[in-house]
Formats: structure tokens, sequence, C-alpha cells
């Protein structure tokens, strides 16, 4: 793929001031008008008149099959737009790419609707404010939204979450400190209900969520066994994040005999972000009473022909164990919560987070394949401009 760099950004209390938490809350107060990743871009408006910049934006150019190539999106250039009254003039400087984004682009009506051939693609992000004509924001304050694959954009500040970028770098706001970090807090903590001593299994444990979810869970006192797609990254969380034990599926053939070895005492959660075989390989190893969090597909996404769905109901039925899927959103009203919480565990030292950054706007496609491909390790980002 193109030029990528894992970043260290193993977050402990030196690098963080000491006052975070206290100024976390006040983040929160001044900058969460709105928390609804999905809905912020609706309030997004592009001003008609132009300034000297040129606007650089990804539209979806096809719907892709298979696996998503570069051709199905286009790049193209406007003059940048110009905040009216009430509105700011955003400069983006990271855009998220995630999974999820392909779901979004398979034109299947969904949780959300897809986006249109022709449309901007849709995604998180954190940008500048280069003009204002808003009361609440100025030249230079940094914020998150949801305004997607563009250079500028103009709002009206609904959905915009201000951010402090001397207490953690802005970065985090799409994934320890946003929707990534959020996902793994709740859908592990809330469904899952962990248990001091107990056995957890994360698959795409290297990930945005599930390296999250592996470091809570030890948080937690459980013993933590993850699954990844490449030697590095099993090193990665078993030395770096205090994972118990983790293999690399794609060295593996009998998945059910490396389950048995690496959780000898059976399974009680199962976080799964990837479906498929994996997944399917996990019921006969169920505990009476476990629970799994039904979090992603990923192994789907892309299959020309899905596979022959598990046979788990048997599974969950003589184990009485519980399934439950979740979309994020469902938690935003307690992001406050979610966000304290890594917030303060970041400080302390006790989880730490990986991004993989790409360079330049222009590499967002790339980018985007690339994490459907397994090239990022921890959470994977855009660098558009500083
Ligand atoms: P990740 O950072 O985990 O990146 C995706 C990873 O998936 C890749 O790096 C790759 O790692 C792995 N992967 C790709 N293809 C396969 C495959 N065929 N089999 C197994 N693993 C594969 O992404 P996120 O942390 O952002 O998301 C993780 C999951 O959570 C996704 O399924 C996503 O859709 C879901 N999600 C759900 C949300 C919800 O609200 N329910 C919200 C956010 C995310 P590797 O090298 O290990 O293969």
């Amino acid at each position: 793929m193109t030029s990528a760099r894992v970043e260290e950004n193993d977050v402990n209390g030196s690098h963080l001031k000491t006052e975070y938490i206290r100024n976390v809350t006040y983040m929160l107060r001044i900058g969460c008008t709105s928390v609804s990743f999905a809905a912020t871009v609706q309030a997004m408006s592009l001003a008609a008149s132009a300034t000297s910049s040129t606007n650089r934006q990804f539209t979806l150019a096809a719907r892709p099959v298979g696996m998503p190539k570069e051709s199905d999106f286009n790049l193209v250039e406007s003059p940048a737009p110009k905040p009216g009254e009430g509105e700011v003039l955003l400069r983006t400087m990271y855009l998220s790419v995630d999974p999820y984004m392909r779901g979004r682009i398979s034109g299947v009506k969904s949780y959300a609707a897809p986006v249109e051939i022709g449309q901007v693609m849709v995604g998180g992000t954190v940008g500048k404010v280069v003009e204002s004509n808003h009361a609440d924001y100025h030249p230079g304050d940094i914020v998150e939204g949801y305004w997607g694959w563009q250079e500028y954009a103009v709002s009206n500040g609904q959905g915009l979450r201000k951010l402090d970028p001397t207490l953690a770098p802005v970065s985090t706001a799409l994934g320890v400190l946003g929707m990534p970090g959020m996902t793994a807090y709740f859908g592990f903590l809330d469904i899952c209900q962990p248990k001091e001593g107990e056995t957890v299994l994360v698959s795409g444990a290297a990930g945005a969520v599930g390296s999250l979810v592996g470091q809570i869970a030890k948080i937690k006192g459980c013993r933590v066994v993850g699954i990844a797609g490449a030697d590095d990254k099993v090193e990665h969380i078993t030395a770096d994040l205090g994972f118990d034990a983790a293999f690399n599926y794609k060295t593996v053939d009998d998945y059910s005999a490396k389950y048995k070895e690496l959780c000898p005492n059976g399974i009680d959660c199962y976080f799964d972000n990837v479906g498929g075989k994996i997944t399917n390989d996990v019921f006969p190893l169920l505990n009476t009473f476990a629970r799994i969090s039904v979090c992603g597909q990923i192994s789907q996404y892309n299959a020309l022909k899905p596979e022959p769905g598990p046979p788990i109901l048997t599974y969950l039925l003589v184990k009485q164990a519980t399934a439950r899927g979740f979309i994020v959103t469902q938690f935003m009203p307690r992001m406050r919560e979610g966000i304290m919480q890594l917030a303060g565990w970041l400080k302390q030292g006790r989880i730490k987070y990986r991004e993989t950054i790409v360079d330049g706007f222009e590499n967002t496609p790339k980018a985007f394949i690339g994490v459907l491909s397994g090239e990022n390790t921890g959470k994977m980002l855009v660098k558009a401009a500083g």
C-alpha cells in the first residue's frame, strides 16, 4: 500500500497533563453540543461563494464488487466553500477510515442510509477552524465532526466537538477517545458483563476496537486471548498490550484446536469483530451462560458469496449463552462516561493505543482498502494536513 507509518502513541501519564480528567470534563461540557456520529454530516452546508483555496473531495464513483478498488472513488476539485452567517470553514487534518464504510457504499439499506453515487464519502474527521462567523468558534480551534472525505467543509456548528490539543493528540478523537473507543467500552462492558477470572476471546484483536477490548478485559481481571492476522500484531497485543495469549489466524488451520489450547477453561465472553469460520469454531468451547458481543463481521463485508450461517443456535441453547448485536450509536447518550473512563485509564497508563497513519488526502481510498485488508495495527487514519 501507500506509505503508512505506525505511530507508537502509547499515551501514558507522562504524555498527558495532570489535569487531564478535569480538562476532558471541561472539553465535553463545552464541546458536546451533539454526539451523533451519523447525523452530523447533515449539519454541513456547502456555501455557494468561493475562496482562493481548492477543495479536493472523494466522491463515490461506483458500488464496489468484492474488495473496493481505488477506481470506485473519484477525486474531484472545486473552489473551497465560504462560510455564511453563523457558519465556520473547516480544514481537514485527519480523516478516519473504518470498516463500516464498506456497508455504506454497498447500496444495501442498513441502519444508515447508503452513500449515493456522486456523493462525497462520509466519515469521521478532525479539522481546524480556518474562518468563523460563529460565536462559539474561532480560527485555530480544533474540532471533531463528520464532514467526510474532503479537505474543506462548512458547518453551522451542529455536531462539532471542540478538542483541546494540549491534552491528548487530536487524532485520538477518531480512535481511543472517539467512536472506536466507545464501541470497545460499551460493546464489551455492557454486553459481555465480564467477571474477574473469566476467559475473554477477542477477534480482530489488533485493530482499533479489539485492542481496547482486550485491555479493558485485563483491567477487569480476565484472562484475555486475541486473534489477529499477522505475527507482529500477535507480538504487539501480547508483549505491549498485556493479552495473555494470541495467535495468527492466517498461519493456523485448526482454530478449534488452538482455542482449546489457549482457552483451557473454555470461553466465557467472546467479542466478535470478524465473523466467519473464526467465529463458527468458537461455539463448541463456550461455557454455560457465556456472553457474545456481536460487534462486526468484517470477514463477510467483501465476500461475494457469504459463508453459510454457522449452526450456532444449538450451542446458544444448550449453553444458555447470550449473543447480542449492537450499533455503537445506542450508547451515545453515555459517551461522556465512556470518554471519562477511557481518558482516566490512558492517563494512568492502564491502556495504550496505536495509530497507523497514511500521509496525504489523495491516499484516502488506499487507506480505506488497507483497513479492510489488515494493513493497520490499531486505528487507521489519514493525515490530510498539519
Ligand atoms: P480494525 O482497526 O480492527 O481494522 C479492521 C481489521 O479487520 C483489519 O486490520 C484486519 O486485521 C481485520 N480483518 C480484515 N479482514 C478480515 C478477515 N477476513 N478475517 C478476519 N479479520 C479480518 O477496525 P475497527 O476496530 O474499526 O472495527 C472492528 C470491527 O468492529 C469491524 O467489523 C467493524 O465493522 C466493527 N465495528 C462495529 C461497530 C458497532 O457499532 N457495532 C462500531 C465500530 C466498528 P487482521 O490483520 O487481524 O486480519
